[in-house]
């Protein structure tokens, strides 16, 4: 059996669904195929919270995509009648008096975003939690913020489906049928063909499986995140009183009081490579990562070190080499495009990732400058 649509999109995570949705604003009849649910825990979407921030070092072009993602993220809240991003602000904890957060600074304040540089004595009057000899200071920015994760899966599928996209959860795709001229199908596990004029690829950590053939440069890393409750206090972790923190000089994040009383930290550094995610390990914490938690609490928020009541949970990073992401049309297959790699970063950026790749796939071009995340940069096979 073989099924006709204008575009397919493979994969229904944040950047399928919000590509698949500003697809259906320009005019496109769209199906989002998903292996599992969307949203699903599998997926790097299928979390509960992810950073917002608009600070990326000296890096400005993320934190000029940022800002472009920010209205996108508002109006998604208008029209889901949610609070998807919830700017509760960023608090980034300096160890060092020059170095990633003051670059930050100077890019926030060259952008005339608002910002507040604060001592430690201000941040202990603040938030009186933080333990001061542990950095030298402190950068906050009120837009920074929190963004519900699988929420905003789910509440960009429902919104894409009364603009007339179709998804599709358990069609998961083993085959890519294409001649001299591009991708003429699509092949299931059940071995149902889906043909259509164009195909998007946003399948996350699964792309180098399913896109071998160009050899796309793509390294899965296993990132662990622990969920722990504050054993007294807890109100005063509310996101109302406690803003998303971060040390990302030593690679910890964490977020406020969110789910049943549960505050998550992640470690942004680099987990070990895996060849393919295992999605058996989904609960599994690693005694080491435990212990290096405690440690980072210990030093900035010691009242939260000895936690007892604790999960665990695994997420994978789709890597490229040079952790900027891939979007661009797929080469030998002018009516074939991919949006991956997004290198445990991307979340943040979603509607102008999806409103770009959408303008790309229907005009040829797109109002966001794609160049640095063009396949090009890498040796592909073809
Ligand atoms: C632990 C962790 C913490 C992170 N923290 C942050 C953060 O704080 N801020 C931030 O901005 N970003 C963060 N990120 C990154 C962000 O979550 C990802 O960049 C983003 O979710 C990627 O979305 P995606 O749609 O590309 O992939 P995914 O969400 O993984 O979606 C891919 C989808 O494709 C489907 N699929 C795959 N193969 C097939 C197939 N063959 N057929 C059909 N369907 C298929 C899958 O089932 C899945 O639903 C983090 C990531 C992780 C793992």
């Amino acid at each position: 059996m073989s099924v006709k649509n204008s575009v397919i999109v493979v994969g229904g995570g944040i950047m399928g669904v919000q590509t698949a949705y500003h697809l259906a604003q320009l005019g496109h009849a769209v199906t989002v195929l998903d292996q599992r649910d969307v949203p699903n825990q599998w997926a790097a979407s299928g979390d509960h919270l992810r950073v917002f921030r608009l600070t990326y070092g000296k890096d400005s072009f993320y934190t000029e995509m940022a800002l472009k993602a920010m209205p996108l993220w508002l109006e998604l809240n208008t029209l889901s009648e949610e609070t998807l991003l919830l700017q509760n602000g960023m608090l980034e904890l300096a160890p060092k008096a020059v170095g990633y957060e003051s670059q930050s600074l100077e890019v926030l304040k060259e952008r005339k975003i608002r910002f507040e540089k604060l001592l430690p004595p201000d941040v202990k009057k603040r938030y009186p939690m933080y333990k001061s000899g542990a950095f030298k200071w402190a950068l906050y920015h009120p837009d920074g913020g929190m963004i519900w994760a699988s929420r905003s899966v789910a509440a960009t599928a429902s919104i894409a489906q009364r603009k007339g996209v179709k998804i599709r959860n358990g069609v998961k795709i083993v085959s890519i049928q294409k001649d001299k001229t591009g991708i003429k199908s699509v092949k299931d596990a059940a071995g149902k063909t889906w043909e259509a004029e164009k195909f998007v690829f946003t399948t996350g950590y699964w792309s180098n499986e399913l896109l071998k053939p160009w050899g796309i440069p793509i390294k899965i890393t296993k990132q662990e995140q622990l969920f722990l409750r504050p054993q007294q206090g807890r109100g005063r972790y509310r996101p109302e009183h406690f803003p998303v923190f971060a040390s990302l000089t030593g690679g910890f994040y964490g977020f406020p009081v969110h789910i049943q009383g549960f505050i998550k930290i992640g470690d942004h550094r680099k987990g070990p490579v895996v060849k393919a995610a295992d999605a058996d390990d989904l609960r599994t914490l690693s005694p080491k990562f435990e212990k290096s938690c405690r440690g980072f609490l210990k030093k900035f928020l010691p009242e939260l070190a000895d936690f007892v009541d604790f999960e665990g949970h695994v997420c994978w990073y789709d890597n490229t080499p040079d952790d900027d992401f891939i979007i661009d049309r797929l080469p030998d297959a002018p009516n074939g495009f991919v949006a991956a790699g997004f290198s445990g970063h991307g979340f943040k950026f979603a509607p102008i990732v999806g409103k770009s790749l959408a303008e790309l796939i229907v005009g040829g071009k797109s109002e966001l400058n794609l160049h640095r995340f063009r396949l090009a940069r890498f040796k592909l096979k073809k």
